[in-house]
């Protein structure tokens, strides 16, 4: 028997299907379903292409994958339209995959370049090899990385995501001068809508205040984990210099608006330290539907975009005035074109056809009101 050690960033869309035909029982990972199909194809004497090829015939989704196998073949691939990132490396002696370029740099090794949507890279007795294994046309990587979460010192598509962050902020601050012409200072929620407020600070000449601060240890991530620990988090993670906010008309600039209750809490102690007024502005465009590419957000109902347009989002969390980047402008900003990119979260329009067809299918039961039981994917046949 062969074995194979696995890691891999996204989702696989079509698990039902692939557990019936590779009949896996229930409860088992996606990484699981993967390993199964490579090690298939493998054990029969089949080449690493095949395996790959396999894979990429027959599983939908995002998977940008890395494996080291029994014979010490280390490989690496990437889904056909380059969902998630990968990218490789080398230095003296080493070649190395990493999701961003950040994990290269902080190793002492060279960035190399992005692992196209479709490849696969191999590397036998100490050499690359690369080929295109699925060539589907087009690409659509996930535009949630640039505003969001990708590093900011981490280049894609040769450009660092700082940069793009940068423009967000500024793009805001055009698109809505009359509101932030109202406002006495900028400030951003630390650390993702940094790079986005010295933007806006920028394009609109309003002075930034480092008005909020981050602790350095704690690292949770408050939109993906449980809702009783949310508001313990932030409270935990940022704190908020009371001083400068007291009696002044702010401009908040921050990354997403998922499930609306971070920033509820945010805005509720800016509030409590004496904001006159709080106007969001939200660098990512307003998220109308589920992630079925690994995000955790996968339902409609958890949703708050989803449900509400952005002055009823305002009503609802406290604040003056929500205002997203319009997809356009993001877009732009992102040095991608549009058809590069997965915007199926902003746009109900995904890059995958059981993706788009399950996204339709349970915005329309919603309306006829059903509800939903969970993460999308999970169980659809
Ligand atoms: S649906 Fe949104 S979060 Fe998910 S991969 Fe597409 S752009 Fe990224």
């Amino acid at each position: 028997r062969r074995s194979i050690a696995l890691s891999f960033n996204g989702n696989i869309v079509n698990m039902g299907e692939l557990r019936s035909s590779l009949g896996l029982p229930e409860g088992l990972s996606d990484a699981h379903a993967l390993n199964r199909l490579l090690l298939g194809t493998l054990e029969e004497e089949g080449s690493i292409q095949e395996a790959v090829k396999l894979c990429m015939d027959q599983v939908e989704g995002a998977y940008s994958t890395v494996c080291l196998i029994d014979d010490g073949t280390l490989l690496a691939f990437r889904d056909p339209l380059g969902i998630k990132p990968l990218c490789h490396g080398c230095g003296e002696g080493i070649k190395a995959f990493s999701s961003e370029s950040v994990g290269l740099d902080i190793n002492g090794l060279e960035y190399c370049g992005e692992v196209s949507p479709g490849e696969l890279l191999w590397i036998e007795e100490g050499r690359l090899h690369r080929e295109r294994v699925r060539y589907s046309g087009r690409r659509a990587f996930c535009a949630f990385e640039f505003a969001y979460f990708a590093r900011p010192d981490s280049l894609f598509n040769d450009r660092y995501v700082y940069e793009a962050r940068v423009q967000f902020g500024m793009n805001l601050a055009r698109r809505f001068e009359d509101v932030a012409s109202r406002c006495d200072v900028v400030i951003s929620l630390p650390e993702t809508a940094n790079d986005a407020a010295y933007g806006f600070h920028i394009a609109s000449g309003l002075p930034w205040e480092m008005a909020t601060r981050r602790h350095r240890y704690v690292t949770q991530r408050a939109f993906i984990s449980k809702a009783e620990e949310r508001e313990l988090i932030l409270a935990r993670k940022v704190n908020i210099l009371t001083r400068k906010i007291r009696g002044r008309r702010l401009a908040v600039v921050d990354d997403s608006i998922v499930r609306g209750d971070t920033t509820r809490s945010v805005v509720r102690r800016l509030r409590a330290a004496g904001a006159r007024e709080i106007h969001l502005f939200i660098t990512y465009p307003r998220i109308i539907a589920p992630c079925f590419y690994g995000i955790d957000m996968a339902t409609y109902s958890e949703l708050i975009g989803a449900w509400r347009t952005p002055e009823e989002i305002a009503e609802e969390i406290g604040a003056d005035s929500v205002n997203y980047q319009p997809i356009e402008d993001y877009v732009k900003a992102t040095g991608l074109r549009r058809d590069e990119l997965c915007l199926g979260c902003v746009t109900r329009r995904y890059p995958t056809p059981r993706a788009d067809e399950m996204a339709r299918e349970m915005w329309e039961r919603l309306q006829s009101g059903e509800e939903e039981r969970g993460r999308i994917y999970e169980g659809w046949c």
